[in-house]
């Protein structure tokens, strides 16, 4: 049977970061991610100052400087008519004064050379991990299936679910969160780029009419969620043809038929079940779930990869010498959590408090009369956009890259 140290179940923006920095620290970590590649689209772009802070003291920031994405200076929203800034990124102390929009495969596929760099590092694609190896009571690795069908085992020290809102790492392990309520799904599309680009090229989201969606400048194509009130897929499906859908979104961007035309019938409307949650308890003995795993979030804000990368940060700061010495005990795992908690707490309630917004403005009761307070300050106060920017972009407690994974 093959043998790791730690052993981290996905390869997303958690598994992946994770993996790099305990190589880095000279511990041997396996991460097994169940997909192909990372070549997957709808999974959050965002990449934010704290994160392109941490890449430049890993020594990464030239190369990921290479790779080309638009620079989200401002979030500019339209709301029911009224332009609101949510958020000015352009007066946060920092040199990243923007969010990245890259291709989440872009970020990943960075992180996974950097890592294969590291000889205690491997990374194992199409290996899907199907449950927990567990003596007397202690999680001691995992089973999984390759991509050939096999059955494979691997024993860890430690095991990190990294494996996202729907883990199987959680399930097994009997962890259950909390969960929030959503008033939303997401329908995610493709539409050809306007030409022009959109209206006003910094609004990127906009709220009204019974309506609400988010559009991102992909160069060719502008990718595009489209809100739906929760569980209400399947009915708008059966009761209207795709022409009502593409009305509908051109309409709230000013696209014409030459750019909704892309969407060709719903099957080129892919459906995004969103849900929110948060574990009580992020741990048990040998285990420990960090990143959507523990905190499932919701995409409003695009804030989760940030969030997972910074998870992944502590947990290597506080786990790597525990895991080198070979005994990683109770009260390592919890010192991670008592780390993240706060962090994760607030950025979810500031969700729950925009997912009222939302819930507004798909029952048609947005209006400039009933703007939310919070709206309407950030329009009069440009100080609070720095503030909402940071709080957005850095974060309370944003982790630095731990000494020994410094390039
Ligand atoms: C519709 C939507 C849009 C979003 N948009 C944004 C955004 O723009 N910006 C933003 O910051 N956040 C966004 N988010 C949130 C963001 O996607 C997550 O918070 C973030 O990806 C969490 O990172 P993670 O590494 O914890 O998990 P994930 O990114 O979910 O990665 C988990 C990885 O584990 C792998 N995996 C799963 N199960 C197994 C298994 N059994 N065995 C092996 N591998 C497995 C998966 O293939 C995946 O690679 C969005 C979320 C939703 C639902």
């Amino acid at each position: 049977m093959e043998s790791t140290t730690c052993c981290v179940v996905g390869g997303g923006p958690a598994g992946m970061m994770l993996g790099l920095l305990l190589a880095r620290a000279g511990v041997r970590v396996t991460v097994l991610e169940k997909h192909r590649d990372f070549l997957r689209d709808f999974r959050g772009d965002t990449v934010h100052p704290s994160t392109l802070r941490l890449l430049d003291e890993l020594g990464l920031g030239e190369r990921f400087a290479e790779l080309p994405f638009p620079k989200l200076e401002e979030m500019r929203m339209e709301i029911a008519g009224t332009t609101v800034v949510a958020a000015d990124f352009r007066r946060i102390p920092g040199r990243h004064k923007y969010i990245a929009m890259v291709p989440q495969w872009d970020f990943l596929d960075l992180l996974a050379s950097a890592a294969a760099a590291e000889p205690s590092f491997t990374l194992r694609m199409c290996a899907e991990v199907t449950g927990l190896r567990k003596e007397g009571g202690r999680v001691t690795g995992v089973h999984y299936t390759a991509e050939d069908g096999t059955p494979g085992e691997i024993a860890a020290a430690l095991t990190v679910g990294c494996d996202g809102r729907r883990s199987v790492v959680r399930r097994e392990a009997g962890l259950v969160q909390d969960e929030f309520d959503v008033p939303m799904d997401v329908w995610q599309v493709r539409v050809d780029a306007p030409r022009g680009g959109i209206k006003d090229g910094r609004v990127f989201a906009r709220f009204g009419g019974g309506q609400a969606a988010v559009t991102m400048d992909r160069g060719a194509y502008f990718q595009t969620s489209y809100l739906i009130a929760k569980g209400r897929d399947a009915h708008l499906r059966s009761t209207h043809d795709i022409q009502w859908f593409r009305d509908r979104l051109g309409g709230l961007f000013g696209w014409d038929a030459g750019v909704t035309g892309a969407i060709r019938s719903w099957d080129d409307v892919k459906l995004l079940d969103v849900s929110m949650g948060r574990l009580p308890r992020w741990y048990a003995g040998g285990l420990l779930c960090i990143g959507d795993a523990a905190h499932t979030m919701s995409p409003v804000g695009g804030v989760g990869v940030n969030l997972a990368v910074q998870d992944a940060v502590a947990a290597a700061r506080i786990l790597a010498r525990p895991l080198r010495e070979g005994s990683v005990r109770l009260h390592d795992l919890a010192r991670v959590q008592k780390r993240r908690r706060l962090p994760t707490a607030v950025v979810q309630q500031s969700q729950l408090g925009e997912h009222q917004l939302i819930r507004s403005a798909l029952d048609g009761t947005l209006n400039a009369a009933t703007l939310p307070l919070p709206m309407r300050l950030l329009r009069r106060a440009a100080p609070l956009r720095t503030v909402t920017a940071y709080l957005g972009g850095v974060g309370i407690r944003p982790e630095r890259a731990p000494d020994f994974a410094r390039a």
